[in-house]
């Protein structure tokens, strides 16, 4: 059977029961429901650089404040040139003066990986996950940020939305961390639709699926969604829940 799929992957970890193949049929429907409730015009596919600094700044930051240190952190210093050749102290002030939680290292981390872009690949940022991850202040979730928005690569980068709406929607385990949710997805959405996920998904945590009190009944999803059946809740997510589940 189509069952015994998929690898590390298991069924069990979820809090009711779907074969893989309704999942991926699900999976589909809710990934075009996604695409047509938030569209956009284009995919925000531009400079790997400059989606790399702003994912390093964007690290436990609101996205208002991060775009606008983003923006004149560009003003300012310009290029990738620039940048490395700028004393870490320097910039960590610049990051602080403008309002960047943890500074610090961020500063030392911006620095420090712009260096490393110019002396080992000739100032152009690698397209390798693995290479990527390999930066100072570069994680997972901003590898795939960069390969999605910078390279426009289908890639799905798991940040808080899509890991919570992906677990409300039983799309992942609830308990499981956000690399194996990132493997969920990628078992379950057709890799074309991968690019999609991320900005879909962000959209629909901030309009409707909110952290708290989702807006369940105005949402499109409702019908597919087992959150909005009682059968994922928060404090299944969140592991509060007393062992039943997991
Ligand atoms: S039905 Fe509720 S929980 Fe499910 S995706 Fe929509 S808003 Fe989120």
């Amino acid at each position: 059977m189509a069952e015994a799929k998929s690898g590390s992957l298991s069924l069990e970890k979820f809090t009711f029961d779907e074969s893989w193949e309704e999942k991926r049929k699900r999976a589909e429907r809710i990934v075009k429901i996604l695409m047509e409730t938030h569209p956009r015009e284009k995919l925000l596919i531009g400079d790997p650089y400059r989606t790399l600094i702003h994912c390093i700044i964007s690290q436990r930051m609101r996205d208002e404040v991060t775009y606008k240190v983003w923006e004149r952190l560009f003003e300012r210093y310009g290029d990738i040139h620039r940048i490395a050749n700028t004393p870490v102290e320097e910039m960590q002030e610049f990051l602080k003066k403008n309002g960047v939680g943890l500074w610090k290292t961020k500063g030392e981390w911006i620095v420090r990986a712009s260096q490393i872009i110019l002396e080992k690949y000739g100032g152009r940022v690698p397209d390798d996950i693995r290479e990527l991850m390999n930066l100072p202040g570069i994680g997972r979730k901003c590898a795939n940020i960069v390969l999605a928005y910078g390279f426009g690569r289908q890639a799905i980068p798991v940040d808080t939305h899509v890991n919570r709406i992906s677990k409300r929607l039983g799309l992942a385990p609830p308990r499981v961390p956000p690399e194996k949710v990132e493997e969920y997805l990628a078992e379950l959405i057709p890799y074309e639709k991968w690019i999609y996920v991320n900005h879909a998904m962000v959209d629909h945590g901030k309009r409707i699926c909110n952290p708290i009190r989702p807006k369940c009944n105005e949402c499109p999803l409702r019908e597919l969604c087992p959150y909005a059946k009682g059968l994922v809740t928060d404090a299944d997510i969140k592991g509060k829940a007393q062992g039943s589940h997991s």
